[in-house]
């Protein structure tokens, strides 16, 4: 690594980046390539020789980008996003630089330490309970993604729940159960799965439109109650604020109340919302996570950080560490021994670990608080114009309603003059769905779809950090556009 040719280098791929987000609107926001595109084009073994940088980066530009969703588009609309920003990509810079693997405190005290001030610093700004603070019992780690604080949150919570009832093997583990919604993210079943659940006790309960989507505490309660008199065990329940297919938001205080008298572990998830709760005006989402055992929350979606970012609080960190710690003679140390620090290898899966600290951290100095809740104003304004745009226009239906920054609608079977029997519904579903493939289409536009109650829904996720008014403005006009187009097809 010389020096003075990693700084030619580095700015030469600067250059690379800062002209990629210069043009990025000149791409079409969802790849176009077909399966197999890259395997076919690149050389079937490595280069023996070393290439150059000016190479490498021109098959970036020829080979590389036409494969990329551009999720920085400000014409990116799917999923949740995922946002970049100058601060967070100048972090990532540090902390690929820096190259640490800070596993234990002395492996990079700065590593450690920097992620216990940020992560009170997000705590505060939160305005999370004390009882989640270093300050208390509890404390905070950065996680690579929500699915892994699911399993270790699991696994803290299962080895709880089995030395206070006495472990009798598998037998005991396999009357654990866990509940969460079906509006709950899709990978807590994949960490039960990890975790040793039996899948026969994973409980989905049901929610619906009427109730906004949101778990009901009596549905619960019925369910938990029905568990236990079967002789199962009630071990944990998954909570969310801001759900992925509708951004529903679930009761947290009667809920935890109900998870309360079956002694349960209750986890909140927050990977998408979480960030808009640092604004005033959308704090309330929070009120009663003070009953839950452990929150998290992505700032990898909505907090101008960019992947791998996900920040979990426990309240209890010797649930954690009491469930994944290891001492292996290797990493012995005086200040591991005195207990004076924390080693967060044992608040995580893996080992290793990056130095996450650093890019949150230059995120949060970069912007300020205020920069933060600018951004996530942004975004909940132009919301709000999107449906707002979407009401003035009967051909179209808001499907659900608007928390945050992401707006469900479809265009409106009343729009359809010609529907008159039982198979309108797929008609309009349909219809739909070809709206959707079409403004893709366009590829100025990218969105993803959910069904709702067997109701095709087009989401509109407004969250790159580059969108803008007039972004909006040309999303209504393609909406309009494309759906004229396929109502008079239908019509014909
Ligand atoms: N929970 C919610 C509510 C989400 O929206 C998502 C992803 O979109 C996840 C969990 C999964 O997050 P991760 O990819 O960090 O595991």
């Amino acid at each position: 690594l010389d020096p003075e040719e990693f700084r030619r280098q580095a700015h030469l791929v600067v250059d690379f980046l800062a002209d990629y987000y210069s043009s990025i609107e000149n791409y079409p926001v969802c790849s176009q390539v077909q399966p197999g595109y890259l395997t076919k084009t690149m050389p079937k073994s490595p280069p023996m020789q070393p290439e150059s940088i000016e190479t490498i980066l021109q098959d970036v530009q020829k080979h590389i980008i036409p494969g990329i969703t551009h999720w920085q588009s400000p014409g990116f609309f799917g999923y949740f996003q995922s946002n970049g920003s100058t601060g967070n990509f100048l972090g990532e810079m540090l902390l690929t630089g820096f190259n640490t693997v800070g596993f234990n405190w002395l492996a990079s005290p700065a590593a450690t330490e920097l992620e216990m001030v940020v992560m009170e610093w997000i705590l505060k700004l939160l305005q999370l309970p004390k009882s989640f603070s270093f300050s208390s019992n509890g404390g905070g780690v950065i996680h690579g993604s929500t699915c892994e604080s699911f399993v270790c949150t699991l696994i803290a919570a299962r080895e709880k729940k089995l030395s206070q009832i006495g472990t009798q093997g598998d037998l005991t583990q396999g009357r654990l159960v866990v509940y969460c919604s079906d509006q709950t993210h899709f990978s807590l079943q994949k960490a039960c799965k990890v975790v040793g659940i039996n899948p026969s006790n994973i409980r989905v309960v049901s929610t619906t439109k009427s109730t906004n989507f949101e778990l009901s505490p009596h549905a619960l309660l019925m369910t938990i109650k029905s568990d236990v008199k079967a002789g199962l065990i009630p071990l944990y329940l998954c909570l969310t604020i801001g759900t992925t297919p509708t951004t529903a938001v679930d009761p947290l205080g009667t809920l935890c109340d109900v998870a309360k008298q079956f002694n349960m572990w209750v986890h909140v998830d927050a990977a998408y919302a979480g960030s808009a709760c640092i604004c005033p005006e959308f704090r309330h989402f929070l009120d009663g996570v003070e009953g839950a055992s452990s929150f998290s929350f992505n700032p990898h979606k909505w907090f101008l950080t960019s992947l791998d970012c996900c920040c979990l609080w426990v309240k209890d960190s010797n649930d954690l560490t009491n469930a994944l710690s290891t001492d292996p003679e290797l990493l012995k140390n005086k200040q591991s021994e005195s207990k004076q620090v924390v080693d967060y290898k044992d608040w995580q899966i893996a080992l290793s670990r990056r130095f996450r600290a650093m890019k949150l951290w230059m995120v949060i100095r970069s912007y300020g608080v205020s920069g933060l809740q600018e951004h996530i104003r942004k975004h909940v304004k132009l919301a709000k114009d999107f449906e707002a745009l979407l009401r003035t226009n009967s051909k179209f239906e808001v499907m659900v309603p608007r928390n945050f920054a992401m707006v469900c609608f479809r265009v409106s079977p009343s729009a359809l003059a010609t529907l008159a029997n039982e198979s309108s519904n797929e008609k309009v579903n349909r219809l739909n769905e070809q709206l959707l493939e079409a403004l893709n289409g366009t590829g100025r536009v990218f969105m993803t779809h959910t069904v709702i109650e067997g109701v095709y829904v087009i989401r509109v996720a407004i969250g790159a950090t580059l969108t803008d008014d007039k972004h909006i403005s040309m999303l209504w006009d393609i909406v309009q556009e494309h759906a004229n187009t396929l109502l008079a097809k239908y019509e014909c």
